[in-house]
């Protein structure tokens, strides 16, 4: 598909875009451009891709998404690389899990290498923005959500799928700083059967309150536990998590639905294994969390994501009281284990897998 290429009639001046991406926070500033493809059902699906000025949309006020939350989204990043070119982390596995996740939301799959060719693009014309401070990066988030307007209770006919971009630094302030976490009682996040494995906005909508509780009580993210038993440790609110012990051995939450496939998730489980490491995708509880950590086999725990990148988790706040892992800083293998993921995906380091896809 051909995308129309509308180039901005008055881009952000260069100068004062450097001053913006010197310390672009997370997610508050954007590019120029923006990438737009239209669906519709009844005129033989994807339509009028282009490449234009980023605005605000017109969105009729029966849109179907505002009702009924058909939305979905990825999230991503291009990196700058040694030799001045930019690079992106496993692309096509956000192609392919976004349309996983428009499936399992009644939304049209988008043809992968359209999807791929939208980021190629937009990143041609803005890769400008991306921040060359330590850490920073230009994230990009495609989302596709339900535009025909109609009231009715069924999948809709039109779609808007928008590719928009933001130059970022890290994701938490203080960098790489242990975070305290809050175990939600009250809330769960996803249920067996539920839409917890696709990214889609409901998800996050759900999570607002419990994470609101937890920075009340004076943590920065929320651990979710499963639905049904309240036990098993699922993940947090965006992001993966990995448990360390002293004999070698690794655990992660396995993929049973309810929990996000993270690209940075599966990574690591192969840096992990790389490394000689022995790693297992068991269901791991809450009870056993906290007796590891107080008896001191659980040496580490980390949380993984594509914003936050790995991010030690320093202490929990459970109904019991709160409890620290290890020291409560940062352990030895999440260090290292950052070091390599962001070394690889900066070219800073060898990509034995071909992970890396330069543009
Ligand atoms: C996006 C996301 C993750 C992390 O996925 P990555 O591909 O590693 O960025 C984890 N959990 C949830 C709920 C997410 O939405």
């Amino acid at each position: 598909m051909d995308f129309k290429h509308i180039p901005h009639p008055a881009p952000v001046p260069g100068e004062t875009r450097a001053e913006a991406i010197a310390d672009p926070g997370f997610g508050k500033i954007f590019t120029d451009h923006m990438v737009v493809i239209d669906y519709d059902a009844d005129k033989g699906g994807w339509h009028s891709a282009k490449l234009c000025a980023r605005e605000p949309i017109a969105l009729d006020p029966a849109a179907a998404v505002l009702h009924y939350a058909q939305e979905i989204f990825e999230g991503m990043k291009a990196y700058h690389h040694p030799d001045g070119s930019l690079g992106l982390f496993r692309p096509e596995q956000n192609a392919r899990r976004f349309n996983a996740s428009a499936r399992r939301m009644a939304m049209p799959e988008l043809p992968e290498e359209l999807f791929l060719d939208s980021i190629k693009l937009l990143v041609g014309v803005d890769g400008g923005w991306t921040p060359t401070i330590d850490g920073g990066a230009l994230y990009l988030r495609p989302f596709m959500f339900a535009s025909e307007a109609f009231l009715g209770v069924r999948p809709a006919r039109q779609y808007k799928y928008i590719l928009i971009a933001s130059p970022v630094g890290g994701y938490f302030k203080g960098g790489a700083k242990p975070v305290k976490i809050w175990v939600s009682r009250n809330y769960t996040r996803a249920a067996p059967g539920g839409t917890g494995a696709a990214k889609t906005g409901g998800n996050y909508a759900a999570s607002l309150v419990p994470q609101s509780e937890g920075i009340e009580n004076g943590c920065d993210q929320v651990v979710f536990l499963d639905a049904v038993e309240k036990k098993w440790i699922e993940e947090l609110g965006g992001m993966n998590l990995f448990f360390v012990f002293d004999d070698g051995t690794v655990i992660t939450p396995p993929l049973t639905g309810t929990i996000l496939p993270g690209i940075t998730r599966d990574s690591l489980v192969h840096l992990l294994r790389e490394e000689g490491l022995n790693v297992r995708e068991e269901p791991y509880s809450i009870d056993q969390w906290r007796a590891d950590a107080v008896k001191g086999n659980l040496i580490e725990t980390m949380a993984c994501g594509t914003a936050a990148v790995v991010t030690p988790v320093g202490s929990v706040v459970g109904p019991d009281g709160e409890f620290s892992i290890g020291s409560g800083g940062t352990g030895q293998i999440t260090h290292k284990l950052r070091e390599k993921l962001v070394g690889i995906q900066t070219g800073a380091v060898a990509d034995p897998n071909n992970w890396v896809v330069k543009l």
